[in-house]
């Protein structure tokens, strides 16, 4: 579509460049041991994707991906070691992390995995278990 609105991103050292196009299906933060222990941070903040939305348009040799499950296949720039983006083939969406579009308006609408949390955030949105029943989780919602 000719007026969706495209937004770029890069990896660390530049290498790697990327680009999203249009909105994505959903935001939010994710606060699994999983994101914590990839983003070396508390919280992961994802903006998830059709595929056909996110495109490397720079530098995709320089691309590695790392399969802990079949579930994530994630992806970081071999020069700087800087994260780009997660594929989730059962879900056909791709999570590039937010801070990789910082052009992007983030616009965090849940925080999900909040049983696995480490640090509490106390923004009125939404605060889920786990997952969504439509992504295979409880549903369940659980207090800030
Ligand atoms: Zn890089
Ligand atoms: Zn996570």
């Amino acid at each position: 579509m000719a007026n969706e609105r495209t937004y770029r991103g890069s990896c660390f050292c530049g290498a790697v460049e990327i680009e999203v196009k249009g909105e994505p299906a959903a935001a939010g933060y994710c606060h699994c041991s999983s994101c914590r222990r990839w983003s070396a941070g508390p919280i992961n903040a994802f903006t998830l994707w059709p595929p056909s939305s996110v495109a490397v348009t720079r530098g995709a040799d320089q691309i590695d991906t790392y399969n802990k499950t079949p579930h994530s296949g994630r992806k970081w720039c071999k020069g700087c070691g800087g994260h780009l983006f997660t594929e989730h083939p059962a879900w056909n969406l791709i999570d590039v992390y937010a801070a990789t579009i910082p052009d992007y308006p983030f616009k965090p609408g849940v925080h999900v995995n909040y049983q696995e949390t480490v640090l509490r955030i106390r923004d009125g949105l939404p605060k889920m278990k786990d997952l969504p029943g439509e992504m295979g989780g409880s549903g369940t919602s659980v207090p800030e």
